[in-house]
């Protein structure tokens, strides 16, 4: 069984404006993540990824379809609490997110939120810390700390509710290039050391590459999806809906249109250095 389950979703906000009225915000989407997976979601502004991120922790329910996380539907209230224990989500902004004003009480505010004893709550908050490498700033204001530390000690925050998944809204769009490596390889290590299932929303090709799977949204529909690999070889497809496909493989799909001889496209900077040197090589 998938440990999200999202089956035929509608989705349409109640206040959308005159020219958004019986525009479906999500239209059948369906797909699944399974325990332990890192999946990424891809696609323009406005294609409705946010939405379907906030229906993985219960903050919006489908206007028809159904998501279950861990077989809990979603539609259930009674399931709420328990879903959002086990589902954190991160969201674009870490201003917006953290709450005190030093790190280590902010990681806190989660686990005492839901009652945890405070020895314990000790032990999450220096836990979540050092999963995030931030354990060394625990004392410092949130203010003080570059927008790459922030979103680390945001994610610590979630980490101390001991959640199955992590759901990230376009965590590193705020950030420099350095913030951006930062959460990415915090993210990466969660998932491959601590087994937590990720969902990354992100409009970076280079990050969706590092995914199991990636889901391709387009106007709230479910474009495509499959391995990275799979996803990104169709560059036409890509292309007619405005999409990117990674730098790498977008110029080995343009060496092929002029007729030099690639098996399969590359994803990343290495695999394409590799092939063009097989290539040249007489
Ligand atoms: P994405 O995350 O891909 O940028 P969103 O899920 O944020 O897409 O938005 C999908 C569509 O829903 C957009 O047309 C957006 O304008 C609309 N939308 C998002 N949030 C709201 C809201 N709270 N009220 C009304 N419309 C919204």
């Amino acid at each position: 069984m998938d440990f999200i389950s999202v089956q035929n979703v509608t989705f349409q906000y109640d206040e959308q404006g005159e020219s958004g009225k019986n525009k479906l915000v999500l239209d059948d989407v369906s797909f699944g993540v399974k325990k332990g997976e890192f999946v990424a979601v891809l696609g323009h502004n406005g294609s409705g990824k946010s939405t379907i991120a906030k229906h993985l922790n219960a903050m919006l329910i489908p206007l028809s379809g159904k998501v279950y996380i861990d077989g809990m539907d979603t539609s259930d209230e009674s399931l709420t609490f328990d879903i959002r224990r086990r589902v954190g989500l991160v969201l674009q902004n870490p201003d917006n997110q953290l709450v005190a004003s030093v790190v280590e009480e902010d990681v806190a505010f989660g686990p005492e939120n839901i009652g945890i004893p405070s020895d314990e709550i000790r032990e999450r908050v220096d836990e979540a810390l050092k999963a995030v490498d931030m354990y060394d700033h625990r004392l410092k204001a949130p203010y003080k700390l570059s927008g790459g530390q922030k979103q680390r000690v945001a994610i610590a925050g979630i980490i101390a509710m001991k959640p199955d998944c992590i759901v990230l809204d376009e965590p590193t769009a705020m950030l420099d290039p350095q913030g951006r490596e930062e959460v990415l390889s915090t993210v990466l290590k969660l998932n491959k050391e601590n087994g937590i299932t990720i969902v990354l929303i992100t409009h970076y090709m280079e990050e969706a590459v590092l995914a199991e799977k990636v889901y391709v949204m387009d106007s709230g529909k479910m474009l495509t999806s499959g391995t990275p690999r799979e996803v990104f070889s169709q560059v036409e497809l890509m292309k007619k809906h405005r999409l990117d496909v990674p730098q790498a493989t977008e110029l080995c799909h343009k060496l092929r249109a002029c007729g030099v001889e690639i098996k399969e496209l590359p994803l990343t900077e290495e695999e394409c250095t590799a092939m063009l040197r097989e290539v040249m090589t007489p």
